[in-house]
Parts: C-alpha cells; structure tokens; sequence
C-alpha cells in the first residue's frame, strides 16, 4: 500500500512540473527523487499505460482536497484530520487562512519515510502538525487524542486515497469513528471508489492482458470496498449531508482534460467520486 503512496506522490510531481499547475507539491518532488528505484514498476510500460489512462486525475482530486480545506478552514474548522495521510503535503504547501491544529495519521513506516523526505527539504508548516501512527483499522482515535485532538470543536476530515481499500465493514467502523469525533459544524471530504465502481470493461480488458506482477494486477488485488450503497446514502446515514462530484465534473472546472478511465463518454470506463459536505444540523 505504501507503494501507492508513492504512486500518487510521483503524478504530484508531474503536475508540479507543469506551467499551468493546479497546485505545488515540492514533497512529491522530493519523494520522486528519493524513492528511485521503488517507482520503477509504476514507470514500467504497463505504468505508463495506467498513468495515460488515469490523465490529470490526481492533479483534479488533489486540487480539489485542497479547495475543500481551504473552504473548510475559512467556515471555522481549526482541526484537520487527514487520515492514511501517506506523503500528503498540504500542511507544508497551503497557506493557511486561520491558525490550524493539523493531524496526520498513517502507518509508522509510511510516516517515517516521510520524515526523512521533510527533515531539512521543505519549509516549516503555516499549520501546528501532528503526525500520528495508528492502524485505521484499530484504536485510532485513542491515539489522536492522546496526541491533543479535541472532539469538541469542529473538524475537516480528509480521506483520500483509502475508502475503496477498506472493506464494507472496516469503511463502516471508520465512518462511525469519524462521526462519533465530530463537533457540529465540521465537515467532511472523501475519494469514494468501490469494487463495482471499478468492474468495467476496460479494468476487466487491462487485468486479462497483464501479468501476475503487473501494477494493474498490484492495485486491483488492493480493492476491497464492496458496498453497493450509494455513497452519498452511504454518507447521510452516517451525519454527512454531502455532494458529489465525477471526475469529469472536476475536468471542467478545472480546465482539464477528462481523465479517459473515468469519461462517461468513452465505452465501459470506470467511475470515482469526489465526495464533500458538513455535518448534518
Ligand atoms: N492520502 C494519501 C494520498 O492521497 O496521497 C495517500 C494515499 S495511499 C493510496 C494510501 C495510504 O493509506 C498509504 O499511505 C497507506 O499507508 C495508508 N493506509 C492504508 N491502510 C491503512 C491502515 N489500515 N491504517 C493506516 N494507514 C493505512
């Protein structure tokens, strides 16, 4: 799983690079020159074949996360939780609008590779961050509060990159964790993918065609969620009023091409959602 950190980390990169960026992330800058040689089945062909299809999506949800935040703070949140924060840097790279309390939670590993990568590299953070080691699948709250999170005031809960990795059951028990950590008034931002979300034509044609090590294969065997729900039901029944945005949804506000796994105009594409709101009064 750390390697798809690094996966993410690397199309942050790329985007960085850009003229026209969406966003600067000197992290994944870092972190691609670190990383070397552990990237080198992400740039194999079949990577770049991964890469061509996934088009600007990382660059779209990464931007949009950061949009979310942004909105989040201005609406009076000082807490942030980024959880399975992986080599996320928008505690170095946004310019906080209010002072902020940010808390990163991840495995030790991933959240010490990220330390060797920061120590002396970038910048100090505009925000007071925490970073906090915890299985997601065990007592991670305790370990946020032992670490200073107060549930009494209003968070940003950020989960990008995770919920499709996490089965029905364990996406239950995160969302009912979360719920039970948040004051009125906070808000809540998630990438949600599901095994049906992802059962199309052109997954099925990519995983017939690869091999047992092949990166397709990496992250298809990494696919859990196998809820059917809707996610914004999902969400609602959970203290979340949210909205919900497609991939090419993003595309067009961000003036970008529409990411040709999830183009509900090409045949037997893939979808993904974009999913943010506050809680429910
Ligand atoms: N959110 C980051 C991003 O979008 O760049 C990282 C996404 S990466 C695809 C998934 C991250 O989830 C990894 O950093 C991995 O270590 C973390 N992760 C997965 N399962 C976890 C668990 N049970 N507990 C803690 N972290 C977990």
């Amino acid at each position: 799983m750390g390697s798809t950190a690094l996966a993410v980390a690397s199309a942050r990169a790329l985007e960085t690079i850009r003229p026209d960026r969406l966003f600067d992330d000197q992290i994944a800058l870092q972190t691609v020159a670190a990383a070397g040689a552990q990237l080198a089945a992400w740039s194999s062909s079949r990577g770049e074949l991964l890469r061509l299809a996934m088009g600007d999506y990382f660059a779209l949800r990464t931007r949009y996360f950061d949009d979310f935040l942004r909105d989040a703070v201005d609406s009076g949140c000082r807490q942030v939780v980024v959880l399975a924060a992986g080599l996320d840097a928008r505690a170095f790279r946004l310019s906080w609008p209010a002072p902020v309390r940010l808390f990163e939670i991840d495995r030790s590993d991933v959240l010490s590779f990220k330390d060797r990568i920061i120590t002396g590299r970038v910048p100090t953070p505009g925000c007071v961050r925490t970073a906090v080691v915890a299985d997601l699948r065990e007592d991670w709250p305790g370990a946020l509060r032992a670490q200073g999170f107060d549930p009494l005031l209003p968070t940003a809960w950020l989960v990008e990159g995770l919920m499709v990795y996490l089965t029905e059951q364990e996406g239950e028990d995160l969302l009912t964790r979360i719920g039970t950590l948040s004051a009125p008034s906070s808000r809540f931002a998630v990438e949600y993918g599901s095994l049906a979300m992802f059962q199309t034509e052109q997954a099925r044609a990519a995983l017939a065609d690869a091999t047992d090590d092949d990166v397709m294969h990496t992250l298809a065997s990494l696919w859990r969620n196998e809820s059917t729900e809707d996610p914004v039901l999902r969400l609602a029944r959970h203290g979340w009023s949210t909205v919900s945005h497609e991939a090419a949804d993003l595309a067009r506000t961000y003036g970008r091409p529409v990411p040709p796994a999830f183009d509900p105009a090409l045949p037997g594409t893939g979808r993904i959602s974009l999913i943010s709101g506050s809680r429910t009064p």
